[in-house]
């Protein structure tokens, strides 16, 4: 590839990906990309596929399509050979383990990286210092903030590039969550890609560069997030 086509190339480029349930195409073939260095939402209603979407990306559902990271063909991965590749999910409801510390929940996230733990750990900590002083707890008696900051903790031990983040809001007090909303912001800057789908849509809107609308399966909307504005429905829908 000449050099001079290589900020073109997106940090992932999905083409045609579809998932079923059964009979029921849950995912009707839908092609996106993430840029690198870009935060992207997808917004849709209850039921819309944006679960089915994420988890097809990460093979976690088995998906049909094409997918490519940085022009890499990667179709054929599964979801741990994408893991390796830094495309990493935070999956909604968080997949701690409640009966381990903190520390061990960070430890599994390290499985990659073991060598870099201690060192992925003090990053962990310098964004969500409180799991510091929790390191000893079980995950399952942490507060819903703190178990969101531990699966995004969990999931930045894995040295993501691309971290997808599913609902990272759900059941979260508004502070808590504009708090930890905050954070993706600031892996953002640090470079990560990031995917998020969110409930909270002015929230996530505020963070995303660019957003994609989601209903009945299939991508209806790409947009960046300032022209969500002069979308008359969509602003009606989903800035209030
Ligand atoms: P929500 O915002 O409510 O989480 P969503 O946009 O994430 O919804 P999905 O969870 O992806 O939507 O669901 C898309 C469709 O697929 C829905 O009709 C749902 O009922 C169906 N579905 C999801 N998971 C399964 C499953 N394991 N088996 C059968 N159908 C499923």
């Amino acid at each position: 590839m000449p050099a001079s086509d290589k900020g073109n190339v997106p940090l992932l480029e999905a083409r045609d990906i579809s998932a079923s349930y059964g009979q029921v195409q849950a995912l009707k073939p839908t092609s996106l990309h993430i840029a690198e260095g870009e935060l992207v939402t997808i917004l849709g209603p209850n039921g819309a596929g944006k679960t089915t979407l994420m988890r097809a990306l990460t093979r976690l559902t088995a998906s049909k399509g094409n997918l490519f990271f940085r022009g890499e063909d990667i179709t054929g991965l599964s979801t741990h050979r994408l893991a390796r590749r830094g495309i990493i999910m935070v999956q909604e409801g968080r997949g701690l383990f409640p009966q381990m510390s903190v520390r061990e929940n960070l430890v599994i996230g390290a499985f990659l990286h073991s060598a870099e733990t201690d060192a992925q750990m003090t990053s962990v900590f310098e964004l969500f210092p409180r799991l510091k002083e929790r390191l000893d707890q079980l995950a399952g008696s942490l507060s819903g903030g703190e178990q969101q900051m531990l699966a995004i903790g969990r999931a930045l031990m894995a040295k993501p590039q691309l971290l997808m983040l599913d609902e990272p809001s759900l059941g979260l007090a508004p502070r808590v969550a504009f708090e930890i909303l905050g954070t993706l912001r600031e892996l953002n800057r640090r470079g990560i890609g990031i995917l998020l789908v969110e409930q909270k849509a002015p929230l996530a809107l505020k963070l995303a560069q660019r957003v994609y609308v989601i209903a009945l399966g299939k991508i209806v909307a790409e947009l960046k997030t300032d022209e969500i504005k002069s979308h008359h429905d969509l602003a009606r829908y989903y800035l209030h």
